[in-house]
């Protein structure tokens, strides 16, 4: 397993493999770039095929977190880690105070949070063994509401942007994963008026939403070919690839998932076929600029900044027209200017 020449390794500052015997802790933590201020970002719990696929997971998402606190405005740099294990893992102390004295010798350099597979009660046990933790119960809390309210935003501004209209009364949109984010999407989508065809594969959150917001349930294989406005990706990466691209109906792609596209190449693809993208850092930001408020938490402060991704995408997607280039491209030159600026 190569890490210096690793596909997705760009220029990551830092690398860490963590191992701990006792608890049986397999992680891996990378700081992707600290120009702009300390690395922020979420711990993923998952069980990856191989190690191989835990270090591409950690190296994408690291440096998906140093955009997105850019491009968010946020003085915070990228990083982000990943547990090896199954997310369902009842015995969870032992782990995470291991993985807390992980975090805890990177001095600072990394703070962590919640993420797949990861609560804030998972953090809070962390905490007893460091201070470089953030999205704390009794500071800003969970950060879902955050990222379906900026999630839900970005869409309004898709459809503004194809459309030339306000509302979403009568559209449809699939989601896909109706976990933390995704159901709380699925509440704004709801009140807005709009038909909801969702996805899971844990019934029991499929039925919440389908109780609460008459959602249509499809299989996970059947979500991609539904008649939809927009298709909102809200569960695990890479689902815009070259299988899904052909069978989507949606001239909109906007969800909360991390790491949408396959490769950038699909982004291309996207566009030729006049599918509109939200870029996936930018939209989903919401949850991380409520997580940069935890020391001195103010919500109304907080929900005034997540409302600003509205524009941020405005603008992106006004320059990819203009400039005839991927909305994905525009986002990452936008966010560059910015990490190269604070170097
Ligand atoms: P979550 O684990 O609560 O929800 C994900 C949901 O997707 C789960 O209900 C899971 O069962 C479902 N799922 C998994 N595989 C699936 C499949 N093949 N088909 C359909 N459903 C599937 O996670 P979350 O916190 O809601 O995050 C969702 C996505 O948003 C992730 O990619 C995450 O990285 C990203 N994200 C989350 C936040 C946040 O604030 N939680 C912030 C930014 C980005």
């Amino acid at each position: 397993m190569t890490v210096f020449n690793h596909v997705s390794f760009d220029e990551h500052e830092n690398v860490v493999f963590c191992h701990d015997k006792q608890s049986g802790l397999k992680a891996i933590i990378a700081v992707h770039n600290t120009n702009l201020g300390p690395a922020v970002g979420g711990c993923r719990m998952w069980n990856y095929d191989s190690d191989e696929a835990a270090l591409t997971d950690v190296l994408r998402l690291s440096r998906g977190m140093t955009y997105k606190n850019a491009l968010a405005g946020l003085s915070m740099g990228g990083g982000k880690a990943v547990i090896l294990a199954d997310p369902k893992t009842t015995d969870r102390e032992a782990l995470f105070l291991a993985f807390g004295r992980f975090i805890n010798n990177l001095g600072g350099t990394y703070f962590s949070a919640e993420d797949v597979g990861v609560s804030t009660a998972d953090i809070m046990i962390a905490n007893r063994e460091t201070d470089f933790v953030a999205g704390l119960e009794g500071k800003s809390g969970d950060p879902s509401p955050f990222t379906a309210l900026g999630t839900y935003l970005g869409i309004k501004a898709a459809i503004k942007h194809q459309r030339g209209i306000d509302s979403l009364e009568g559209m449809t949109v699939s989601v896909q994963g109706v976990g933390h984010v995704g159901y709380y999407l699925c509440k704004h989508l709801h009140e807005a008026g709009v038909n909801l065809i969702v996805t899971d594969i844990h019934q029991q959150s499929l039925d919440k939403v389908e109780a609460e917001f008459g959602a249509t349930v499809v299989a996970p294989n059947d979500i991609y070919q539904q008649d939809v406005d927009v298709y909102a990706p809200c569960a695990l990466g890479a689902t815009i690839n070259d299988t899904t691209i052909p069978l989507l109906k949606a001239t909109i792609v906007a969800g909360c998932a991390n790491n949408q596209l396959a490769e950038t190449r699909h982004g291309e693809m996207l566009k030729e076929l006049g599918v509109l993208y939200a870029p996936d850092y930018v939209i989903n930001a919401g949850g991380i600029i409520n997580v940069s408020f935890d020391d001195d938490y103010d919500k109304a402060k907080s929900t005034a900044k997540v409302e600003n991704i509205y524009h941020t995408l405005t603008e992106i997607f006004a320059q990819a027209d203009a400039q005839n280039r991927t909305t994905a491209d525009v986002a990452d030159e936008m966010a560059k200017k910015i990490i190269d600026a604070a170097k």
